[in-house]
């Protein structure tokens, strides 16, 4: 008997869409038709798209040493509840993640946990300061293949540099949070005609766009795989299409706040719309949009960034940076962007595991492959009001929403169903 059955569904295997069956047994996709008989766990999933589960590229999960915005014990149940099988855990903990034994220790709690594989990503540079080599060589072997001081853009060129034709050796990804920090150090949100009105500093989009321009020279350089997280300007996106365009190995995510919601939004002041980069132009979110939906931009990542509420309570100067999105990413991306089937698991599932290298996430549903899996409708509206999350930072609570997970399987385990 088959361990599960996930009926009616609308599959996305390797030759397209296609109305089936689903069969798990021991892990894995064991069958694909109709007529699977009987199994100990069914999932009708009848007007459903069922996929491989979402990877996320850009989760913060607080631990180690920020336990009370979030753990790897919440942030995965959020992430199960999103439709996620695998994370990026970012390394900005306190302490941060430069050497091998703190990799390994967000792994294992991931694992003690089980219900998303927690994949952690590792600094750039040692304590993320910027200045001197993290410990690259023990971090790879603790099976780290995405560096990032994410929080803080890599500001020296020459060790950014170095880190790159280090990385470049291995054949792992660079990933840079691309914000100038002498541009946006004085500012609290984006530039223009909403920042002048509230009588507010700025950050004007050059703070992004300087530093992938810079960065894509180096990449010319040292010919290191290149990955820009949180895109948020019109001018970032168009950089990226010229970089993919002259072959560079660069790819490039947005977040499902940028997708949504622009400095309009910022108006009255309310700290849920305070990120790093900030909202920006209508124009902005228009570029980012099409390049989701025409694959410029590879991923929907969430920089989901959990914050308690009595620190996201205060002046929206004195706030903190950052919104949790887990939960409603992918209905933030059908609500928005209106991706058919295909390229909405090459946007949330099948380009991010290809970019962290992972071969049992982002696979087209065929036989043999791990049951890591999503059921999600797109066209059901619904409006969330709470979060599994520990912290309620979010923008979307009460926000209509079209889109929604239905159930996530973890190698054939239900990890989250709505019923
Ligand atoms: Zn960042």
């Amino acid at each position: 008997m088959l361990d599960l059955i996930i009926r009616s569904g609308l599959v996305l295997t390797s030759d397209g869409a296609e109305s089936l069956d689903v069969g798990v047994k021991d892990g894995v996709v064991a069958a694909l038709g109709s007529d699977l008989g009987d199994a100990r766990t069914t999932i009708d999933a009848a007007g459903s798209w069922v996929g491989p589960g979402f990877v996320d590229l850009h989760t913060h999960l607080r631990e180690p040493g920020q336990e009370w915005k979030e753990d790897i014990g919440s942030g995965s149940a959020a992430a199960a509840a999103g439709g996620y099988t695998a994370i990026t855990a970012m390394p900005n903990t306190d302490p941060p993640i430069d050497t091998g034994h703190l990799a390994r220790f967000v792994a294992d709690r991931g694992r003690d946990v089980g219900i998303v594989d927690v994949i952690p990503a590792g600094c750039l540079t040692m304590g993320r300061k910027g200045s001197a080599m993290a410990h690259i060589d023990e971090l790879w072997d603790a099976g780290v293949r995405m560096f990032t001081d994410d929080g803080d853009a890599v500001a020296d060129a020459s060790v950014l540099r170095l880190v790159m034709e280090y990385i470049a050796q291995l054949g792992g990804v660079v990933s840079q949070h691309a914000v100038d920090p002498a541009l946006s150090r004085a500012g609290y949100m984006h530039e223009g005609a909403v920042s002048s009105r509230l009588g507010m500093y700025g950050i004007p989009s050059e703070a992004d766009d300087i530093v992938i321009a810079r960065d894509l020279a180096l990449v010319e350089l040292t010919g290191v795989r290149y990955h820009v997280q949180h895109l948020s300007t019109f001018g970032g996106v168009a950089k990226v299409a010229a970089a993919k365009e002259a072959g560079l190995p660069v790819s490039a995510e947005v977040t499902p706040h940028h997708l949504m919601y622009t400095h309009d939004d910022v108006a009255d002041t309310d700290s849920n719309f305070k990120m790093m980069p900030p909202l920006r132009t209508e124009r902005d979110r228009v570029a980012l949009v099409d390049g989701l939906s025409s694959g410029v931009i590879d991923a929907l990542a969430t920089d989901h960034a959990p914050h308690a509420a009595l620190e996201k309570e205060v002046p929206f100067e004195d706030a903190p940076n950052g919104v949790i999105g887990l939960e409603w990413a992918a209905s933030v991306a059908t609500t928005t962007a209106g991706l058919d089937i295909g390229s909405f698991f090459e946007r949330m599932s099948i380009s991010p595991a290809r970019i962290i290298g992972r071969s049992d996430h982002g696979q087209r549903v065929a036989e043999g492959c791990a049951a890591n899996l999503v059921v999600f409708r797109d066209d059901e509206a619904w409006t969330p009001t709470s979060t599994i999350s520990r912290s309620r930072n979010a923008p979307y609570l009460g926000s209509e929403l079209t889109g929604r997970v239905r159930a996530t399987i973890l190698r054939g385990e239900v990890t989250w169903e709505v019923t």
